[in-house]
């Protein structure tokens, strides 16, 4: 145990006091692997540097927005640029225009965007405008997907609500979650029997298309034109929540990667290059009904902020530009996430993986994991003890079983080989 942390741990000991957990996003608290989160000072392309002066090899890149590296030029020059003209004007401006464009262009199916400030708020918005298009109340949603922090979505949620261990999350009264049906995923036939309970009465179904917050868990085959077929017969709006998968595991997310056409899409995380951008998308029919167009209201101060625009700019153009990026993350994300298992095969310790693109997890159980019952029979004493010596070894992963890991287009085979190195050791220090 080498690896200096005495920084950190005075950074976190300062951020505790006054910070609730010292965090402010519960996950990044390391509760469920123990240990002590490093402060990070500086990134650049897949390596992490923290306040002790440890470098890590980084594969949660911000949750999901990073999947260029860090300190892209291009988007950092772009944020520069528009800094240098004012911050916000909470007036229209060109950027916002373009990246509207460069959003639609990489999903045909939608004719509007709207932008907002996360990926919470835009889910929320999108259900808001799928209740008031079809004048009912309740909406479906999965058990292990998570769509943000707003109250009627906190049931069954996965990510950090998972990683704690909790249900749901004190202070949202059972009335304001009542609405909300939260169903096995990968399931049809009990969507099916939903749609026939509350006949006429579910405004929408939102699903990741790919979860990555239960863990990375991909559709089973047929599950995403089930819910398409179930959803067009019933009149209720499919929404594919790609706030993780947009940009992320195809240009045009999982709707390209599919072939399944959803009525709302929602996006964040790759959209906004780094910096704070949710969207919410679909056809000028149902996009019209949001104001002032429409009655469903919906705003924000700092909404298509001008660095967020530009920085989302600079990072939709890249990809548009790149498309062979895709291919190579996938290539050499697999390799990773392969050798990886087979480290551990020969170590005698269960472990199964899934992996869509560049979004991956080590599930430590023999597997499948296909929905959130068997998600949650991972052991997760013997990850976090695998997280501790990874991070020991320079690596970084995301501090929690039920958190999809990240490929980026600029990790290298010199990565991918240390990491394997690493889990090795590490995978050792767990079995010990
Ligand atoms: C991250 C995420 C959200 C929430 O986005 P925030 O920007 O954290 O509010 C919603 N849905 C999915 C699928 C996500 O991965």
């Amino acid at each position: 145990m080498s690896r200096k942390t005495s920084k950190s741990h005075e950074l976190q000991k300062r951020a505790e006091r006054i910070i609730p957990g010292g965090v402010d996003s519960p996950v990044r608290a390391f509760r469920s692997v123990g240990g002590e989160p490093p402060f990070i000072v500086r990134g650049e392309g897949s390596r992490l540097w923290d306040a002790d002066g440890n470098e890590y090899i980084d594969y949660v890149l911000s949750w999901g927005p990073l999947i260029l590296g860090h300190a892209v030029p291009e988007v950092t020059e772009a944020v520069m640029e528009a800094a240098r003209n004012g911050t916000s004007f909470g007036a229209s401006t060109p950027c916002e225009v373009d990246l509207a464009e460069a959003v639609l262009d990489a999903y045909p199916f939608a004719e509007k965007v709207r932008f907002v400030n996360s990926g919470t708020e835009a889910t929320m918005s999108a259900i808001r405008l799928a209740r008031g298009y079809t004048n009912r109340k309740y909406i479906i949603k999965f058990e292990g997907c998570y769509h943000g922090h707003s109250d009627a979505l906190l049931v069954k949620a996965g990510s950090g609500v998972a990683t704690l261990g909790i249900p749901g999350s004190a202070g949202v009264p059972e009335e304001f979650v009542q609405f909300t049906l939260a169903l096995p995923y990968n399931s049809l036939n009990v969507v099916e029997e939903a749609f026939r309970r509350y006949k006429d009465q579910i405004a929408c179904v939102i699903v990741e298309p790919v979860v990555g917050n239960m863990g990375c868990v991909p559709p089973a085959k047929g599950f995403l034109d089930g819910l398409r077929y179930l959803s067009s017969r019933e009149n209720a709006l499919l929404i594919f929540d790609e706030v993780m998968t947009g940009f992320r595991v195809a240009y045009g997310g999982a709707t390209e990667l599919y072939g399944v056409r959803p009525d709302l899409v929602t996006l964040g995380k790759v959209i906004g290059g780094g910096l704070p951008v949710g969207a919410y998308a679909g056809p000028a029919e149902f996009m019209d009904m949001v104001a002032p167009v429409g009655p469903v209201y919906q705003a924000g101060t700092l909404s298509g902020n001008p660095l967020a625009m530009a920085a989302g700019k600079a990072m939709l153009c890249y990809l548009r530009d790149n498309h062979e990026i895709y291919g190579r993350m996938d290539r050499l994300a697999g390799t990773l996430v392969e050798m990886v298992a087979k480290t551990a095969r020969d170590a005698d310790l269960p472990l199964s993986y899934n992996r869509v693109g560049s979004m991956f997890t080590w599930f430590f159980q023999r597997g499948p994991v296909t929905d959130w019952d068997s998600a949650a029979k991972s052991d997760t004493k013997a990850f976090g003890k695998f997280h501790r010596a990874m991070l020991e070894a320079g690596v970084y992963l995301p501090p929690s079983q039920f958190e999809a890991a990240f490929f980026s287009a600029v990790h290298t085979e010199e990565d991918v080989q240390q990491t394997v190195a690493a889990a090795r050791q590490s995978f050792a220090a767990v079995i010990a």
